[in-house]
């Protein structure tokens, strides 16, 4: 059938300035990591892709190696656009990234020239787009260096490839780094992608922290995983359930549920209660309460749970009182895996 979007996709929709761009961003966006690739029905995958269109989610994120197999988002996401996204191509801001392993041999992964901008017109070539509106250097290469790196980036938008560029998961010191290299060399960083929830705050942490560099450069913040991965809803609290996150023993590790982390989780879940919210809503308005923060960037696997996160942009005010109580528990969990990804 063919697809007409909503017509009141733009009513209940919050957008947030990215940094000192001209580009807002939608408060809550999609993200096509997990649940997007040939493990899952492409009936399902459309139908949480357009109902999040919708829906006002004008910010999908995708990466080369997301899916699986790797590149399977993208190409999901191709046939998406042609056959139902094409006529709104304008309406949309889409992401991609490179960084992690694609494919064999030394130009697969990591930060040089020669994979950023081959990887990019791979990308390019299974989303058929001319060009992507936000691309990033997916991780940290202290072994490449950063002229080469953002140089590439700076290539991707003098080329007409991408019209923004942004860096992901950079520690606070290199992503200060980033943004005086890409200065020189007249690049304007876009945005920086972290991880960031109740239970991995490292954002927060150094002096200057990651949020700190950020707003001294002008640049704004997608967050991704603000609900830990599905760890900051009630999904956990009787065990693992079957074909959840946790139960594919992936990215999501059982080692992460222990009984320290889903004893603070279950508080968090009262304090959601007292405010009338699911924890998952919680969760989001928790980190959309710095203003730094432009969007958190959340996963989906069901069109249920998509319009459960959403719900939190019904109350996204916390209280002082609130905020103490939520202290208490918004513990660093161990949870942020990305950390250690870089070289
Ligand atoms: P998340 O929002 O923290 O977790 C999403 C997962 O939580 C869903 O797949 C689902 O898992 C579960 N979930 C979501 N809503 C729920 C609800 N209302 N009730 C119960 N369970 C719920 O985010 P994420 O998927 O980890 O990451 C989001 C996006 O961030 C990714 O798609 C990607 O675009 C981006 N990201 C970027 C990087 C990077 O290095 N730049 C890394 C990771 C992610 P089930 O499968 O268990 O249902």
């Amino acid at each position: 059938m063919t697809y007409t979007p909503a017509e009141n996709r733009y009513d209940s929709m919050t957008y947030r300035r990215c940094g000192r761009s001209g580009l807002d961003l939608p408060a809550i966006a999609l993200g096509l990591w997990q649940n997007f690739g040939h493990e899952n029905p492409e009936a399902t995958q459309r139908e949480i892709v357009l109902h999040a269109v919708d829906r006002g989610i004008t910010h999908i994120d995708l990466a080369n190696n997301y899916g699986p197999p790797p590149g399977a988002a993208e190409s999901f996401f191709g046939r998406l656009l042609a056959t139902d996204l094409a006529p709104y191509r304008d309406e949309l801001v889409i992401s991609s990234k490179a960084g992690y392993r694609m494919w064999p041999g030394p130009y697969g992964e990591w930060g040089s020239r020669k994979y950023l901008l081959s990887s990019l017109d791979a990308s390019l070539r299974r989303l058929g787009l001319d060009y992507v509106d936000i691309f990033y250097s997916h991780r940290d290469d202290s072994t490449t260096p950063l002229h080469e790196t953002m140089g590439a980036l700076k290539t991707a938008v003098d080329s007409g490839r991408a019209l923004y560029a942004g860096i992901s998961s950079y520690t606070a010191e290199r992503a200060a780094e980033a943004v005086t290299v890409a200065a020189e060399i007249g690049l304007t960083l876009l945005v920086h992608q972290p991880s960031y929830s109740m239970l991995n705050r490292w954002v927060e942490h150094g002096e200057p922290s990651a949020l700190d560099v950020t707003e001294r450069a002008g640049m704004g913040n997608v967050v991704f995983s603000p609900l830990a991965q599905g760890m900051l809803t009630e999904k956990y609290l009787d065990g693992v359930p079957e074909g959840s996150r946790a139960a594919r023993s992936g990215s999501l590790r059982e080692e992460f549920l222990t009984e320290e982390t889903l004893g603070h989780v279950r508080a968090l879940a009262g304090i959601a209660r007292d405010r009338g919210q699911t924890l998952a809503q919680l969760a989001i308005a928790w980190v959309l309460r710095d203003p730094r923060v432009t969007t958190a960037l959340v996963g989906a696997s069901s069109v249920r749970q998509l319009d459960d996160s959403l719900r939190a942009l019904d109350n996204l005010d916390l209280s002082t009182e609130e905020l103490a109580r939520i202290e208490e528990h918004a513990v660093d969990a161990g949870v942020n895996i990305w950390a250690g990804r870089t070289r």
